[in-house]
């Protein structure tokens, strides 16, 4: 009937209309995160199961809002970058990322690298490689210690602009990784062009390796096709052992996941790379 169109309508701009202020809610959040403190930064332990060894860390974003809690990255992330505070928030990132594992050389533990998530946002802005360098001034942060983690909706968005962008990180020595690798719309043509040092195959192939034999399948060609590049492969989102295995069998270079670590508090980060001997 009649009135039942009209509530249909009336439910579907109310939905509307609260999505619209949540969102404008959270970009009114995130314009003040960084002046009111109510952002940081977790890191993720990245591990190489060849050499057995940690070899880096991601850093995650998180915000923290004493009204909305603790915001959900795949809510605020677009939001932010729609809004265009990505670039800010994302600098921020990239700044405190750098410190701390510069903080982490400083007490010995020199090897490691810190993947920052960079947006494409951020990428396309002229003076991007100008903000990377200064940050690396500022923090003394040695180029080989950061890596910066783009997608491949990245890449195909500034095909040329993004591949020029990203060839002068990498003769700074800064080191790029081609995020959640396999869903989006890279040819194998193209992957050969861009400038990249690691794979990192998307937790989607990860989640059903062991029972799916096509994500299996799946998962031990992207290794192979990386490997026969010289690019090195990791697996994000790896939870069991099972998974863990089938990885190893492959040969896949490095995982990370909840298996082995939840992203970390820096304080928690220091806990397992110096055992406290008094607990
Ligand atoms: P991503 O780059 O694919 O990051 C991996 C996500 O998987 C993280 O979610 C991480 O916490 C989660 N994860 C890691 N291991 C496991 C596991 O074993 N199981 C499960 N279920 N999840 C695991 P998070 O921190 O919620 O971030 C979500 C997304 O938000 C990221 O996906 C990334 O696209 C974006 N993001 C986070 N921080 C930043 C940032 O600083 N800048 C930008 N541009 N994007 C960011
Ligand atoms: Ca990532
Ligand atoms: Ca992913
Ligand atoms: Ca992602």
């Amino acid at each position: 009937s009649k009135d039942t169109g009209k509530n249909k309508y009336t439910l579907f701009d109310v939905t509307m209309e609260e999505e619209l202020n949540r969102n404008s809610l959270i970009t009114e959040v995130l314009r003040h995160a960084i002046a009111n403190s109510e952002i940081y930064v977790v890191y993720q332990p990245q591990y190489n199961i060849r050499k057995e060894k940690l070899s880096g860390f991601e850093a995650l974003m998180r915000i923290n809002n004493p009204k909305l809690g603790e915001l959900n990255p795949d809510e605020f992330i677009p939001i932010a970058e729609e809004s265009g505070m990505i670039t800010e928030l994302g600098e921020w990132v990239l700044r405190e990322s750098c410190r701390f594992n510069k903080n982490l050389i400083d007490h010995g533990f020199d090897t490691l690298t810190v993947s920052v998530n960079i947006s494409s946002v951020q990428l396309s802005k002229a003076n991007f490689i100008e903000i990377i360098e200064n940050i690396l001034e500022e923090t003394d942060l040695p180029a080989r210690n950061l890596e910066l983690e783009v997608t491949e909706s990245t890449l195909v968005s500034s095909l040329t602009n993004a591949s020029v962008q990203l060839s002068s990180l990498q003769e700074l020595g800064i080191m790029i990784s081609l995020d959640d690798f396999g869903t989006g719309y890279s040819s194998l043509n193209y992957l050969t062009n861009m400038p990249i040092n690691t794979l990192k195959i998307d937790k989607s192939f990860i989640n059903n390796i062991c029972s799916n034999d096509k994500d299996a399948r799946i998962a031990s060609g992207i290794i192979n096709l990386a490997h026969s590049m010289k690019l090195e492969v990791i697996a994000e989102g790896v939870e069991k052992s099972e998974q863990l295995e089938v990885l190893r069998k492959h040969k896949c270079d490095m995982i990370q996941g909840y298996i082995y670590s939840k992203p970390l508090l820096p304080h928690a980060f220091f806990d397992i790379l110096i055992p406290d001997p008094f607990k």
